[in-house]
């Protein structure tokens, strides 16, 4: 049942917001913001199950800096009267800019502070006191350490993304944090999942929340084209670079597992030509906002990060989302992915796996309740020393023919029918790269209750793969 998006106007929001909303070109809520913004204002608790790009920031700036000017205070040192909590640099810079634009006729006092820069500004910043204070949990908590900063006025508390705090291993910071607040603060708690840790954060933070939840728990952002490509670990370079050769990816995100891997990644893209930058915890601040920003103006084509310093990054109009390496949390998917196809528009995710990955993928379709569209890279041989999960194996039983015959693809209709639809999901993966018909249908058609014996008018094929082929045989059924 599709619910009926309150209007900002009618939600009868301070006027000065509703000036920068216009003025940002904002004419309609999301469905997260109709359904919290009306309950925050009034001063209520709200646990919101959001993924990132639903507009999540705004829901909750805008009734804060609401409730903010409707009792407006002079700023007391070293407090502020509003505290939320990031649990990355890039995303804290972001919502402390949201705040700043849905806020700019208001005149409030907004700050971000992170860890890696100098305390020196922060500390004057709190010292003149603060409406409105964004924090990666570390460095706040120096803060109130060293009492450059009191809690014990704050008024409403933010913990967003709280799910990636659980990874980075924030939750003990967090307690300590909440534990120097009053008992009389309202708390908005958002979350893309809802681990049992995490769950149990949120019953110990909030007191009868209103709860709103945008999209199923987990469920991946409906508009992104999702698709696998099975892939060894030491091809998944070039197959990245010849993927360029697409003009469709304009504006890239690369997902690696680590930080070197990350650096390996962009340089061997620069080299090949493709405009590519890096993004991780080995690089400065002032390196990360740069290549941010060469991103953001399109400068850099690509930029391989590695999932924390990637949190955060609201680039509009990402095209595609690569997974260079599948990450070892399910919900880490959700979050890479979420970055592209924000605010309405489409994007790609096209995931890399390699054998050794295969139960990764797994727990990704098991977390997000999908079966992602697989195909086989036509650089990619067949692996002596790995057995293909069953849902290739069953498959491969109906060959993949060395002479394409018209009837072997009437054998395989099916199959064959759901392989265009793959290669169509696919079609930034370069001709090189495309999965060859039959390979494609192998990891697409749903395993049969019993293999299908070839057909007789089908020359018999080797069973693949326990007799490895060359690639370029692979290739040639590709035509
Ligand atoms: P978020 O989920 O908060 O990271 O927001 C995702 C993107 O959607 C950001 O680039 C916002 O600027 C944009 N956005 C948020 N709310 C709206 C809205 N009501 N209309 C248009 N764009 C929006």
């Amino acid at each position: 049942m599709t619910k009926t998006l309150i209007p900002f106007a009618d939600m009868g929001l301070n006027p000065a917001l509703l000036q920068a909303l216009t003025s940002e070109g904002y004419h309609t809520p999301t469905p997260i913001q109709s359904q919290a913004i009306p309950d925050v204002m009034k001063g209520k608790d709200l646990l919101g199950i959001a993924q990132t790009g639903t507009g999540k920031t705004a829901a909750f700036a805008l009734p804060i800096l609401h409730r903010l000017a409707a009792d407006r205070k002079a700023p007391v040192p070293r407090t502020t009267r509003a505290l939320i909590l990031s649990p990355t640099r890039e995303l804290a810079s972001q919502i402390a800019d949201s705040f700043k634009v849905y806020g700019a006729h208001l005149g409030f006092r907004v700050a971000v502070i992170f860890g890696g820069v100098k305390y020196g500004g922060q500390e004057r910043a709190l010292q003149q006191g603060l409406d409105i204070l964004v924090a990666t949990p570390g460095r706040l908590l120096d803060h109130v350490q060293q009492k450059t900063l009191d809690l014990s006025t704050t008024e409403i508390f933010v913990l967003d993304e709280a799910d990636q705090m659980l990874d980075l291993g924030f939750v003990k910071p967090i307690r300590q944090v909440v534990s120097r607040m009053t008992a009389r603060r309202q708390n908005l708690f958002f979350s893309a999942t809802m681990p049992t840790e995490i769950g149990k954060l949120a019953g110990e933070l909030l007191k009868d929340p209103v709860k709103v939840q945008v999209t199923p728990q987990a469920t991946t952002v409906e508009r992104i084209n999702q698709s696998v490509i099975i892939v060894e670990q030491g091809r998944k370079r070039a197959l990245l670079s010849e993927m360029f050769a697409d003009p469709a990816m304009t504006r890239c995100l690369v997902f690696t597992k680590t930080k070197h891997g990350a650096d390996k990644v962009a340089a061997y893209l620069e080299a090949g030509g493709v405009e590519a930058g890096a993004i991780h915890g080995n690089k400065s601040q002032s390196q990360r906002e740069r290549a941010l920003e060469a991103f953001k103006k399109g400068k850099l084509r690509v930029l391989v990060a590695t999932d924390i310093a990637a949190r955060g990054i609201d680039v509009d109009g990402v095209s595609h989302v690569v997974n260079f390496e599948l990450p070892f949390v399910p919900e880490a998917y959700v979050h890479r992915i979420g970055r592209t196809a924000r605010a309405g528009a489409d994007g790609s995710a096209v995931s890399f796996c390699a054998p050794d990955e295969m139960k990764l993928l797994r727990d990704i379709e098991r977390v997000t309740r999908q079966k992602l569209k697989a195909g086989i890279a036509a650089t990619t041989r067949p692996w002596r020393r790995w057995t293909p999960p069953s849902w290739l194996r069953a498959s491969a039983r109906r060959p993949p023919c060395r002479t394409t015959s018209v009837r072997a693809a009437t054998d395989a209709a099916p199959a064959v029918a759901a392989a265009t639809a793959i290669r169509t999901a696919t079609a930034c993966v370069p001709k090189a790269a495309r999965v060859s018909p039959t390979a494609f249908a192998a990891a697409a058609s749903p395993a049969p209750s019993r293999p299908t014996a070839p057909s007789r008018r089908v020359r018999p094929s080797i069973p693949w793969p326990a007799n490895a082929r060359p690639s370029h045989r692979w290739k040639a059924t590709s035509r």
